[in-house]
């Protein structure tokens, strides 16, 4: 049977997929239908933090399986709550609520967002601020709040209550605040759909400081920069702020479906029962695969990451070929001369796989890949953009 034909004929055709069917793989390394081996530098769009096949992963998930896949949330179970406490106590947020997706997670912070404004200051106090050119989700809510307009054709009428402030531009928002009925912020700290930019630290300072005198939450989306990828286990610890509202997925689940709201003092108290839910939210196999991820996210790990993200930085900057680098830790752009889908594909033929932002290549390895295949992938990504 011809996958790839079958794909063609029975998929909603939304993705434009790569000619390649990944068939298993093995760390930092995957395997085609054909066997051809390639280094992957996507990771499933930050996804399998610790590769694919991992064996910690695989064995606390394999565990969980053995027990029982799913409870609802009907019933108390472990893994979900142990992962609450490992996420709480790692960051000193107070409370979780989990879901499935990124958008999900999106989807709590704004209701919570919403009902932070109607205690606050009364129900019409409703706007959420969000950055021009974030990505936020595809639900239409979230797709309201993502800040690019070509996101938002076809789909109206899209969810009030969103405005898109100019990023790095405090002033900007200060205006946007005055002119509003707000009741949060919600930021992507490095923009990663966008076109992996990382916002100045100076900006987000001022940020959360305009939210806390305003009484408005401050939300961050780690969807994408979360669970270690940028060097910290949340990247909101490398900007000297502390969120309300902290939302992630992607590599938190190492590659089981998962979303997950944190709350923090200001927020931990504006969901009670009955005010949100989900029917597969803290599945007990992705809890306990995400419980293994997390408590592998250390300092040692992430100090690789950053020696990691250095050497891809010292080693594409001055490339020729090579406009600018940009990101943070193993969540990085790369603005070429040449058109990136012919480097990407050039780099498949090679035994490479890279994603793109916008124009850009997007790296976002594995964070335990081995220096070796890190090497080999990125001086073949060198030879690529300098040819
Ligand atoms: C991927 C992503 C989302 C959406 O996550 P899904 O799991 O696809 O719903 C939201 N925000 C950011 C920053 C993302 O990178």
């Amino acid at each position: 049977m011809n996958i790839i034909q079958t794909d063609k004929e029975y998929i909603a055709p939304t993705y434009a997929r790569f000619p390649l069917q990944i068939k298993k793989g093995k760390g930092s390394i995957l395997y085609d239908d054909k066997n051809n081996a390639y280094i992957d530098l996507g990771t499933g769009i930050a996804v399998n933090c610790f590769g694919v096949a991992d064996g910690k992963w695989k064995k606390a998930v394999k565990k969980q399986l053995g027990k029982v896949q799913h409870t609802s949330n009907l019933y108390f179970s472990e893994p979900c709550a142990l992962l609450a406490k490992e996420l709480c106590v790692r960051t000193g947020m107070r409370k979780v609520f989990f879901s499935n997706s990124g958008a999900e997670a999106n989807e709590c912070a704004i209701k919570a967002a919403r009902k932070h404004g109607e205690l606050a200051k009364g129900a019409d106090y409703n706007v959420i601020i969000t950055l021009q050119n974030s990505f936020h989700g595809r639900t239409i809510t979230t797709l309201s709040a993502t800040g690019q307009d070509v996101f938002h054709q076809h789909f109206t009428p899209m969810t009030q209550g969103f405005v898109h402030a100019k990023p790095n531009d405090i002033e900007d928002m200060r205006a946007l605040v005055k002119t509003h009925k707000c009741c949060g912020i919600l930021l992507e700290l490095v923009q990663g759909e966008g076109g992996v930019m990382a916002l100045n630290k100076e900006y987000v300072r001022q940020v959360a400081a305009l939210a806390e005198e305003e009484n408005l939450l401050f939300m961050v989306d780690e969807v994408q920069t979360g669970n270690g990828r940028t060097g910290a286990l949340y990247a909101y610890m490398q900007y000297g702020v502390k969120p309300d509202v902290l939302t992630t997925a992607k590599g938190l689940g190492g590659g089981l479906p998962i979303g997950a709201t944190l709350l923090g003092d200001r927020a931990e108290k504006l969901f009670t029962a009955g005010l949100n839910g989900s029917t597969f939210g803290g599945n007990p196999v992705a809890c306990a695969g995400a419980l293994s991820v997390v408590r592998r996210i250390d300092d040692k790990l992430l100090k690789e990451v950053e020696k990691k993200s250095e050497y891809i930085f010292q080693t594409l900057q001055n490339a020729k070929g090579v406009k600018s680098v940009s990101g943070m830790g193993l969540m990085i752009g790369i603005e070429c001369e040449k058109d990136v889908s012919e480097i990407i594909s050039r780099c498949m033929a090679r035994g490479v796989l890279v994603i793109k932002a916008k124009n850009k290549l997007r790296l976002l390895p594995a964070l335990n890949i081995p220096w070796k295949l890190l090497q080999k992938a990125i001086n073949i990504i060198k030879e690529e953009c300098e040819r």
